[in-house]
């Protein structure tokens, strides 16, 4: 495959078949596909509990899009990353309260006692382990209440990034391992046939904006001499993963040509079993996916 076919000449060009830089998103479209996603995975799944536990939650982010976000964040949108360190306003915990108390009633008991206990937090130490996750230091914030402060935050976020993106001068931005609206891990990769055949997209982890980023370069390191692509089932299975022989990470790459109803969240939850071959390899994931911190044990 030719990479240099799949660059474009100008991230201006006005062409019907130009690259799209950033691939914002609608939220509230994003959950409702994610939950449909994760009732189909779990059909048959050995994940069966915990993909409708996900799917409780994505309903409930779903439900908060029609909340009312409080007043626009100050944002500078020639910044690199300009959603970075909105949280400091404090919207995002009225979106936590609200999220938690709606999954109260669909929940397992085990599980209602950490909402509980998360409940009970004051603001100052809400703020504190948000920072801690936003920046990446996921070890400093107790493994159980991981998941549901990200799901809130990502509902913020998420409600803000389209508008802050379509502002964006795109041209500015450069390949990039992090997300170039909020500064956050990917999840993995969709590669899209639209408008060109086999574009690749990394998906953020936090405010659900795609950004571009050539294939058969790492996404990690950027190097693009020593990667392999594994495909594990069956040839053309949709979910393969690359992996990098300088850096040793890997990340997973969703076809979505040979499947349009795969979502990055869902889909890497589900294949998780490909995670734990590559583990066994030597490689490490250079991915965050927000319903899998809780077993996140590095910084
Ligand atoms: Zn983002
Ligand atoms: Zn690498």
């Amino acid at each position: 495959m030719s990479l240099a076919g799949e660059i474009p000449s100008s991230f201006t060009d006005s062409s019907p078949l130009a690259l799209k830089v950033l691939i914002t998103a609608d939220p509230k479209e994003v959950y409702l596909r994610r939950a449909e996603r994760l009732a189909e995975l779990a059909k048959d799944s050995s994940l069966e509990d915990y993909l409708a536990l996900c799917r409780s939650m994505v309903l409930v982010q779903h439900k908060l899009c029609d909340t009312l976000m409080g007043p626009a964040p100050d944002i500078d949108t020639d910044a690199t990353m300009p959603l970075r360190g909105i949280q400091k306003n404090g919207y995002w915990i009225a979106l936590l309260q609200q999220l938690l108390s709606e999954l109260l009633d669909t929940v397992p008991a085990n599980v209602v006692q950490v909402i509980r206990q998360l409940m009970r937090q004051t603001p100052e130490q809400l703020q504190q382990w948000a920072g801690s996750l936003l920046d990446g230091r996921f070890s400093q914030v107790p493994a159980e209440y991981r998941l549901f402060l990200w799901a809130a935050l990502s509902v913020y976020w998420s409600h803000w990034a389209a508008a802050v993106a379509s502002r964006m001068d795109t041209t500015e931005i450069k390949q990039q391992s992090m997300c170039p609206v909020c500064g956050s891990h990917p999840v993995a990769s969709v590669v899209v046939d639209k408008p060109r055949e086999g574009l690749r997209y990394l998906h953020c982890s936090l405010c659900e904006t795609q950004w571009h980023f050539i294939r058969a370069h790492c996404s990690s390191c950027n190097q693009a001499k020593e990667m392999s692509l594994w495909s594990f089932d069956k040839y053309q299975t949709p979910v393969r993963i690359e992996s990098c022989d300088d850096c040793h990470g890997y990340s997973k790459m969703l076809f979505m040509n040979l499947d349009p109803r795969m979502d990055a969240v869902a889909d890497d939850i589900a294949s998780m079993a490909l995670d734990a071959k590559l583990n066994a390899k030597g490689f490490h994931a250079t991915t965050v996916n927000p319903f899998l911190l809780a077993d996140e044990l590095s910084d």
